[in-house]
């Protein structure tokens, strides 16, 4: 474990910090993912049995909240930003580095009358005066799994439950290279203190519309491969969200289906949203796409980023095929080196 030269707090401290306060007010990131929410709602769940009053927002205004998650408990508690009126008390932001990356919540956070971090994402500067940011940490939802345990006496099932979520969904059920033995022993102890691993495999991995399937396909037969087979592209484009009536959250596990592929060592998923085109890059060894994604003015982890390009999305599929293309020139393993590998 390591934390990032912002940090200037413990986690133990942290919950002798929120201790002494009442009001707060969770945020996670535009677009939340299943860490993004479990993490925030595993920490409403610790606050609250500690008797604190907590409200959770989404990052904007105009994105309905993934209904992928509608499982986890306080899920229908989710606000808007536009619905949170009076003062905010604590803003605590959860696996979210930046200000850019809280959307229209950012209101809320400048309005705060004290503003916490935690977070796994490495960035250069912070947006709060407490800062907890552990880059190692394969989850969010591992951070305030340990910070529950300073909150309350015993974490209960609704906080592992929603803990749980954020782990498996940020490890891939325990699969990407951040899986690590913290990773199991967090998940056993959530396991014990409630969580359901079959109930939250099958709402979250086993339950995707025929939209996201059919955009899968569309997807599938687009591939353009480069760096001989190491990197793999593909795009969606709105007019197939609109004809699949497919949303956003659809179009996520795409990048999955290059990944998967033999050979592919890097993997990137382009859709147009929004009149802009948004990337998602995956990579199965070390090299490291958060460069290109920072390049790209977006961010994210070694094995996992992403970006927003406003270009036309054809534009977008040449330059970034082009760009990984050169990444993977870059990065590639000889084959001695390979060979002496296996
Ligand atoms: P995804 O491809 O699932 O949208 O994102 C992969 C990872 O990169 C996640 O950790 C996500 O938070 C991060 N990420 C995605 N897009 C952006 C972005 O535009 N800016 C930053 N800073 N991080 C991003
Ligand atoms: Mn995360």
């Amino acid at each position: 474990m390591t934390t990032t030269p912002q940090t200037n707090t413990t986690l133990k401290a942290l919950a002798e910090e929120m201790l002494q306060r009442d009001d707060f007010l969770l945020c996670g990131h535009v677009s939340p993912d299943g860490d993004c929410i479990g993490s925030q709602l595993a920490l409403m769940h610790a606050l609250r049995r500690a008797g604190k009053r907590v409200r959770c927002v989404l990052a904007e205004d105009d994105s309905a909240p993934e209904p992928t998650f509608s499982f986890l408990p306080g899920f229908a508690e989710l606000l808007h930003p536009s619905d949170v009126s009076g003062g905010v008390g604590v803003f605590v932001g959860v696996d979210v580095p930046t200000v850019e990356r809280i959307g229209t919540a950012a209101a809320l956070h400048a309005k705060a009358s004290l503003r916490i971090t935690i977070d796994h994402h490495a960035v250069d500067s912070t947006m709060s005066e407490l800062v907890y940011v552990d880059p190692d940490a394969a989850a969010a939802a591992l951070l305030v799994w340990e910070l529950a345990s300073y909150l309350v006496e015993k974490r209960d099932a609704d906080i592992a439950q929603c803990a749980y979520t954020g782990l498996t969904t940020d490890t891939g059920r325990f699969q990407y290279q951040n899986t690590d033995a913290a990773c199991f022993e967090a998940a056993a102890q959530m396991v014990a203190a409630g969580a359901d691993p079959a109930l939250v495999a099958r709402e979250v991995f086993q339950n995707r519309s025929v939209a996201s399937v059919k955009l899968e396909s569309l997807a599938v037969e687009r591939m353009l491969f480069a760096g001989e087979g190491s990197v793999a592209v593909s795009w969606v484009a709105a007019s197939d969200f609109e004809e699949l009536e497919a949303t956003k959250a659809d179009a996520e596990p795409l990048v999955n289906a290059l990944r998967g592929i033999q050979g592919v060592r890097i993997a990137c998923m382009l859709r147009e949203q929004d009149g802009s085109v948004r990337g998602s890059l995956r990579a199965k060894d070390d090299t490291d796409i958060s460069v290109l994604a920072r390049s790209y003015g977006g961010g994210g982890h070694k094995a996992a980023a992403g970006f927003t390009l406003r270009e036309p999305l054809g534009q977008a599929v040449e330059r970034v095929t082009r760009d990984l293309q050169e990444l993977a020139e870059r990065t590639a393993v000889s084959p001695a080196h390979e060979g002496a590998q296996q």
